[in-house]
C-alpha cells in the first residue's frame, strides 16, 4: 500500500525500527549518515536498501529539508555501498520511489540498489 508522504514522521515505521535494532536487518554497510542491508523481497540477484540513518519521510522530504552535509553524507554513503558490492563494473540501477504514485510503501528515505544481472526497460508497469 503507497504510503502519503504529506503525512508526519512516523516512528514506527520498519526502517525506523530497524535503525534502532529492534528489528534485524541483513547489514551491508553502516557510516554516520546511512544504513544498508538487503532487501527482504530481493526484486534481482543484488538488492540492496540505503537509508539515512536521519527522519525523512521521502525523497521529497529529504532534498527540502536535509543539510547540505547531511545530503552530501547519503548520497557518498549510497556511491560507497555500489563500490563495495563491485557492482560499478558492468553496472548497476538505482531507484527511489516517491508517494503514491511513485509507489513507496515504506514512509522512511530510501534508495533501492539493482544489480548482478542486466536490465533493460525502465518502467515494466
Ligand atoms: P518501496 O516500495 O520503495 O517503499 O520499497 C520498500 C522495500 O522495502 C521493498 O522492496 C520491501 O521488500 C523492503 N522491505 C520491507 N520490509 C523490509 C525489511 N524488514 N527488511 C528489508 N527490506 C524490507
Amino acid at each position: 500500500m503507497p504510503i502519503d508522504p504529506s503525512l508526519p514522521y512516523d516512528d514506527a515505521n520498519i526502517f525506523a525500527k530497524i535503525l534502532r535494532g529492534e528489528l534485524p536487518c541483513n547489514k551491508v554497510y553502516e557510516d554516520d549518515h546511512a544504513l544498508a542491508f538487503h532487501d527482504i523481497r530481493p526484486q534481482a540477484p543484488v538488492h540492496v536498501l540505503v537509508i539515512p540513518k536521519a527522519a525523512y519521510v521521502s525523497w521529497d522530504d529529504f532534498t527540502a529539508q536535509a543539510d547540505d552535509a547531511t545530503i552530501a553524507g547519503f548520497m557518498r554513503a549510497v556511491g560507497t555501498v555500489t563500490r563495495q558490492l563491485e557492482l560499478a563494473e558492468p553496472g548497476y540501477r538505482l531507484m527511489v520511489n516517491m508517494g503514491q504514485a511513485g509507489h513507496q510503501e515504506v514512509p522512511h528515505l530510501h534508495v533501492h540498489i539493482f544489480g548482478g544481472r542486466q536490465f533493460f526497460q525502465m518502467i515494466c508497469d
